[in-house]
Order: C-alpha cells, then sequence, then structure tokens
C-alpha cells in the first residue's frame, strides 16, 4: 500500500514508521532484524531505507602514489526493503538519490522495485561525496531532488527514458521528499528553500518527511509556511533523541539543526553518558506527545542502529 493512503486509513491517528542504515558492506540481514525485531510490535506500516552513494578511498600503491578508487561502503538498499516487506509483511520505503545515478540507473533501479511489488520511493538529491566541495551530479544524472521526482512520475505515466517505448508498464509509485524545518544548509533563506520543496510536491510528491529538529515549534511554523505557500501534503516530522554529549557539536554540524537552550542547559549538566541519555529520551518523548496531541500523520524516528533507545521512547508514547 501506498504511505500516504495509510495516512488516509488512519483518519487522524498518529502513525509510527522508522529509519534503518543498510549495514556496512560485509554485514548481513541480522543486524537490519536486530534494528527491526524489537520495533514492530509498534505496527510501523512502513520502513524507509536510506540510501548511499559511494565514497572516495585513497590507497597507496608500491610505487608511494596514491590511488582514488570509490567504493559504496553501505550497498543494498533494495533488497533490503525486499527481505524487510518479506519478513515482517509492512511495507519498505527505499530512499532513492540523485548522487551517483545516471537518469538510466535510476529507471532500472525504478523497474527492479516496481517488479519486487515495491511502491514507494524516497526522493533525494543526496549530499555532496566526501572530500568533494559540493554537490556534484553523474553526467547525465539529477541535479536536484526535482528531476528524481519527475522520472518517478514519468514512469507512473509509462513514459521511459526511451522514446521509443510506447504504451511502457505506469509505475504506481507513492513519492516523499526532504523538507528542513530549519532550512536546508545551502538554500539563501527559509523562503527560497520552501518554493523549491514546492516545486518538488507541484511536480507530484505526495508527502515530505522533516530533517530532525529538537524544538517542535520550528515543526509548526514549518507547516505553516508550507500551508500559506499551497503546499498541501502531509509534512511527517522527523525525530532522533540526543543519546551522547558530543552529538551536542557534531548534530548542528552534520545536520545543520540548532537545538533548544533548555535542551542544552540540561545536557550541559549531565555528569555521565546515562545521564544525557536519560535527557535526550525524555526530550524526544515530550517532543512525540506534544506532536502526537496536535495530530501529526505520523511520527518517524530515525533509529541509528539504537533500537532500545528508540523502543523505550515509542512504549512512551504509543
Ligand atoms: P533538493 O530538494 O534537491 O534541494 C537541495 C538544495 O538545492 C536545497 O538547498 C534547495 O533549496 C536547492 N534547490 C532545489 N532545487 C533547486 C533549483 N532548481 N535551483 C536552485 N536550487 C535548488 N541523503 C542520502 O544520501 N541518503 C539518504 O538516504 C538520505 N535520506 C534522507 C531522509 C530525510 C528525511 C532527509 C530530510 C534527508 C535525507 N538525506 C539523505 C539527506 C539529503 O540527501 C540532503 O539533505 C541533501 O543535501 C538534499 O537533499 P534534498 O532531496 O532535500 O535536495
Amino acid at each position: 500500500m501506498k504511505v500516504t493512503e495509510y495516512f488516509e486509513k488512519a483518519n487522524g491517528q498518529t502513525l509510527i514508521s522508522f529509519e534503518v542504515l543498510p549495514p556496512l558492506k560485509g554485514g548481513g540481514m541480522q543486524a537490519i532484524f536486530d534494528t527491526l525485531d524489537p520495533l514492530v510490535e509498534f505496527k510501523p506500516p512502513f520502513i524507509d531505507v536510506t540510501y548511499h552513494r559511494e565514497e572516495f578511498i585513497y590507497k597507496k600503491r608500491p610505487s608511494g602514489y596514491y590511488e582514488k578508487t570509490a567504493i559504496r561502503k553501505r550497498p543494498g538498499t533494495v533488497g533490503i526493503c525486499a527481505s524487510i516487506m518479506h519478513r515482517y509483511g509492512v511495507d519498505a520505503v527505499p530512499h532513492l538519490i540523485c548522487g551517483g545515478f545516471t537518469k538510466e540507473d535510476t529507471e532500472n533501479v525504478l523497474i527492479d522495485l516496481n517488479f519486487l511489488n515495491i511502491n514507494n520511493v524516497l526522493a533525494l538529491r543526496g549530499d555532496a561525496r566526501k572530500f568533494d566541495p559540493k554537490f556534484i551530479a553523474e553526467p547525465d544524472g539529477h541535479k536536484y531532488a526535482l528531476g528524481l521526482v519527475k522520472q518517478v512520475c514519468d514512469m507512473n505515466n509509462g513514459k521511459y527514458l526511451d522514446a521509443n517505448i510506447e504504451n511502457g508498464e505506469k509505475t504506481d509509485f507513492c513519492i516523499g521528499v526532504a523538507g528542513y524545518p530549519e532550512k536546508h544548509f545551502e538554500a539563501p533563506n527559509i523562503d527560497a528553500d520552501l518554493l523549491q520543496t514546492k516545486a518538488k510536491v507541484d511536480a507530484g510528491a505526495d508527502y515530505i518527511v522533516t530533517q530532525m529538529f529538537f524544538d517542535n515549534q520550528k515543526y509548526f511554523d514549518y507547516v505553516d509556511k508550507c500551508r500559506s505557500i499551497g503546499i498541501n501534503v502531509p509534512i511527517v516530522p522527523g525525530l532522533k533523541p540526543l543519546t551522547k554529549k558530543y552529538q551536542l557539536n557534531s548534530i548542528p554540524r552534520l545536520f545543520f539543526i540548532n537545538f533548544p537552550d533548555d535542551l542544552v542547559k540540561e545536557a550541559l549538566k549531565a555528569n555521565d553518558s546515562d545521564a544525557i541519555k536519560e535527557i535526550g529520551i525524555e526530550w524526544c518523548i515530550q517532543q512525540s506527545k506534544e506532536l502526537k496531541a496536535k495530530g501529526v500523520p505520523c511520527l518517524h524516528y530515525y533509529t541509528m542502529g539504537d533500537p532500545a533507545t528508540i523502543r523505550r521512547i515509542a512504549e512512551a508514547v504509543y
């Protein structure tokens, strides 16, 4: 079923969903099962699986020169999605990114997904590769998520890249896209960013999932701004608890978001790792309860390989 159909069927109830990362190359599906087994009892109708593009590594050659090699450290998103659907009987949402993909690569992945009866995708641009100064698209790839959304919509209308294909099979993908309550870091301002998000929705995106935030007011303001410019699709809040002290610096640096003052003050008072985790869990529970009380369509938790923490939050909220 499509993600948006779950929202409609829920009739105002707040659903729960989770995002998992593929294991590092060499790992197996058990890592995913170990994350999801403790969480499926909360009945997520869908589970997202992230996609990770290749990274450059430098290998020293016998000559002393370094060889630049591209490797994908976390492959397997499509297979993981199929395996999740098979084991748990829930829908899986693969993340699709522009980075590292030509349009034809994307088309072929969409064909595989369609054959596997996976008909939900989250369409993203992806970040710059480590060591690249900015995002670089493939020569025949999409520069922005908008192009990806349009390509998926084309296939939903039976339009493939090869113009000789007539009456192509119409796929039926439900398309999610990313949104940033605290603005995407490259956008000149929040209004400019919102216009780009609106372009994705106008092109056919069915719903938005937000970047994590720790201040619910940022999410409420974001939803109001979206509505005021005619973005009327469901906006799913993405949530992650603070669990370690160093994240007070690493999360803002990596995700370009701010921590609210009260949380920072509490966290700085904590004198051991258990105490900071308790503060983070309690904060996320309160955030979740408030969002649920306001009737958000779904609470989407970034599990980051820590199901025990997410389970404690889910137990307190559902
Ligand atoms: P876009 O919508 O393309 O926007 C990127 C930037 O370009 C924005 O600043 C926007 O304002 C601007 N822009 C857009 N269109 C135009 C235009 N036509 N002209 C000028 N400027 C424009 N990354 C991964 O690699 N794998 C994942 O699995 C993954 N999952 C994610 C899940 C969620 C819920 C979120 C919020 C992010 C995720 N990301 C993931 C990170 C995401 O790829 C990055 O945040 C990336 O930098 C932007 O992706 P986007 O789809 O929002 O890009």
